[in-house]
């Protein structure tokens, strides 16, 4: 090796902060969180929730951004092109960092271009409608799907997002056909659900359980095997009569690979700060969201986990054949 290959190396290695004590005055400056849908929605409410929490630990602002597009696979992009200096985070969940990697031709590897800080809370959708929909139950839901072909919309946050594999899966299950209309986030979606521009979403709870509560639309069913303890009213799958009809949506929190480690673990400390931290906490409970036990808030946990996510979905979701916007 020549030397100036190894002055590169190594000047590659000081500006990425690789070098002894790199993390000691990390952070310095304010910190960005790239979300990959639109402001409001689901990832966007966990991302400024978490930011929250994050500010006490790091003593630095953590300023969220939103890059829409593409089912979130141009914000995970970006930030896997980003300085891996601990100042762009990626945040991003089930859709963005598992499912996008079996449907689109992503210039990044899901796996080997980011590093996992931690795993975050996760949510089961809500099988919701615009309260004109004239069914009051799942098993009605479905038979008037079945008696307007062609006239039913469910709003996705693009394709391939957890909304719009939600919804193909309900299709599959309750073998009912229906557009899909692809939106930057299931945040503007809500705002078409509740003008009944569309008539029905499978959407996270954290996004429409405030609507449902509002009584701006209605849900039939909660995609998970017990009642969500902030709303014992919406029935479980199971019980609306779609016996194993689960979905639950994790996020997570990742970094440029390459990031180091005294930095992914000074994050990951932060996470978990903030997911212990009462206030947080109870944020997050209303919204539906489940915090996972403390020893699964640290990146080894979320690497394993991603990579069981992606060896059992990717034969699924490209068996399925889902086609992009
Ligand atoms: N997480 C998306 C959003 O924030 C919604 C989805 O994936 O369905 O809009």
């Amino acid at each position: 090796m020549n030397i100036f290959r190894v002055t590169a190396i190594a000047l590659t290695a000081l500006i990425a902060g690789a070098g002894p004590g790199a993390a000691d005055d990390y952070p310095s400056r304010a910190i960005t969180m790239i979300v990959p849908f639109a402001a409001g929605g689901p990832t966007d409410v966990v991302a400024r929730i978490m930011a929250e929490g994050m500010r006490h630990s790091l003593g630095q602002q953590v300023i969220i951004e939103n890059v829409t597009g593409a089912a979130g696979s141009i914000a995970v992009g970006k930030a896997a092109r980003a300085a891996p200096d601990g100042y762009t985070l990626s945040i991003g969940h089930w859709s963005t960092h598992v499912v996008n990697g079996a449907i689109y031709s992503l210039p990044y590897d899901l796996l080997t271009d980011l590093a996992p800080v931690s795993l975050l809370v996760s949510n089961p959708q809500l099988i919701v409608a615009n309260p004109k929909v004239p069914a009051a139950d799942v098993k009605s839901l479905v038979e008037w799907i079945k008696a307007n072909p062609g006239k039913v919309s469910a709003g996705t946050a693009g394709a391939g997002s957890a909304s719009h594999i939600g919804g193909i899966y309900f299709q599959n299950f309750s073998k009912t056909d229906f557009l899909f209309v692809p939106y930057r986030g299931t945040g503007p979606a809500m705002q078409d659900l509740i003008s009944g521009q569309l008539q029905i979403m499978l959407d996270q709870s954290s996004n429409s359980l405030p609507q449902v509560q509002a009584k701006q639309i209605k849900a039939y069913a909660v995609t998970s095997k017990t009642r969500l303890s902030v709303a014992p009213d919406i029935p479980t799958v199971d019980e609306a009569g779609l016996p194993g009809f689960y979905i639950s949506v994790w996020h997570g929190l990742w970094v440029p690979k390459d990031t180091p480690k005294p930095i992914v673990d000074k994050l990951a400390v932060a996470v978990r700060a903030a997911l212990a931290d009462p206030a947080t906490q109870k944020r997050l409970l209303e919204l539906g969201q489940e915090i996972p036990p403390v020893n699964q808030q640290n990146p080894a946990a979320l690497a394993a986990f991603q990579k069981a996510e992606i060896e059992k979905w990717w034969p699924l979701i490209k068996a399925a054949n889902i086609k992009l916007d």
